[in-house]
């Protein structure tokens, strides 16, 4: 008798586990249901009632519109995700996915009382008003979902979980954003305007050479560190600066060496970030502004340039401190050595280093490690977890 009832227990707690499982399937079904909505013809027409029902602050554009497009789209995706569950459900032994099944119903549940002016109250990532928190890492919330709406509706189809996009490399779209790159007439930064470019973005140079050609860029704007204030108005229109500026003096120790390894890699980097900082507006800043930050992985390795390390760590710690309120994304590009007039050497390319960037980005990876030390990417995620911990603790 023990024994059954034992053997009861686990198989109501196996079928629970699948339950969880199809939790996360349903919520996936979903997504791929919102692709093919994007790209199949039935689908887009069914789809579009759900585009035209919010003004860009999500406030309803009418009641009437708010209602069909629950009726048309939101009904037949709950269906959508109920079927695909109850399937798994009816022919596997895997009963546990009747949860996945419930879990869709509830969908269209408020999916049909919305549509019939029964239930007044939106769900979460539909709420009007400003955007106030940065786009979910995880887990979409409000700020992440209004970029489907209106920065680029062939991105962002994630309904719950992230995953979707971070697998589709649709986390962040590029496309027709404006990409301010310093340091843009070096290697890397001549790679990463054309790969910026090649996704759609509209990337202008920030170089000390005006005349310099770039391929790519739409402009280039004449700048050296030192001149930030110079560039507020260029800022001020800029969805994503890259700060990628940065000087190496290799073995040199002098007063010039410190005070040019301290000016370049860490005190200009870090004014243009304020400055930048400033241009992010309360209303849609955190959806549409962002800014990434080469560090270099000399963070956490030696780059046998002790100028260089020491620079380049303290603006590491800058942004740590800083990305605990900033008011957009703040991405780290922490990179190991490429060849470049900088470093002959490196084994990198630096074209295959800025297509690394840029593919992670679309994932929506906050801390870019591109490298072929396998250290930094074990050192690296521990320093920054502990150090985040101890400047959220020790500082307000
Ligand atoms: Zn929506
Ligand atoms: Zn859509």
């Amino acid at each position: 008798m023990g024994n059954v009832l034992g053997d009861l227990g686990t198989a109501w707690m196996i079928q629970g586990l699948w339950g969880l499982v199809s939790v996360f399937l349903v919520e996936m079904v979903r997504d791929v249901y919102h692709v093919a909505s994007h790209v199949w013809a039935p689908l887009i027409r069914l789809h579009n009632w759900h585009h035209k029902a919010y003004r860009k602050d999500f406030t309803p554009v009418s009641a009437e519109l708010y209602q069909k497009a629950q009726l048309y789209n939101d009904v037949p995706e709950s269906l959508v995700m109920m079927a695909a569950m109850a399937m798994v459900a009816i022919f596997s032994p895997l009963w546990g996915f009747w949860l996945g099944c419930l879990y869709g119903a509830g969908f269209l549940g408020a999916a049909l009382l919305r549509s019939q002016g029964l239930l007044n109250a939106t769900d979460l990532t539909h709420e009007p008003g400003p955007l106030k928190t940065l786009p979910g890492l995880w887990l979409v919330n409000r700020t992440y979902h209004w970029r489907h709406h209106f920065d680029e509706t062939n991105a962002y189809y994630a309904g719950y979980f992230t995953l979707s996009d971070k697998l589709m490399g649709t986390a962040l779209s590029l496309k027709g954003k404006t990409v301010a790159v310093t340091g843009a007439s070096g290697t890397l930064g001549r790679a990463l305007i054309k790969r910026l470019a090649a996704q759609g973005a509209r990337p202008i140079a920030l170089s000390r050479s005006a005349d310099a050609v770039i391929e790519g860029a739409t402009r280039v704007v004449p700048w050296e560190p030192g001149q930030e204030r110079a560039l507020q108005d260029v800022l001020s229109r800029v969805n994503i600066l890259v700060i990628n500026h940065g000087v190496n003096v290799h073995g040199e120790r002098s007063a010039d060496a410190i005070a040019t390894s301290l000016e370049v890699n860490a005190l200009s980097a870090w004014r243009l970030m304020e400055m930048f900082l400033e241009t992010v507006d309360d209303r849609l800043g955190p959806a549409t502004k962002e800014l990434w930050i080469n560090t270099s992985e000399a963070e956490v390795n030696p780059a046998f340039s002790p100028l260089y390390e020491t620079s380049k760590r303290l603006l590491g710690d800058l942004i740590t401190l800083r990305r605990q309120d900033a008011p957009c994304v703040i991405r780290k590009l922490v990179l190991g050595p490429f060849k470049s007039q900088l470093n002959p050497v490196g084994v990198m390319s630096a074209d295959w280093v800025a297509g690394a960037i840029v593919g992670l980005a679309k994932r929506d990876i906050r801390n870019i490690v591109v490298t072929i030390n396998p250290l930094t990417y074990l050192l690296f995620p521990v320093k920054e977890t502990l150090q985040t911990v101890y400047f959220k603790l020790f500082s307000r």
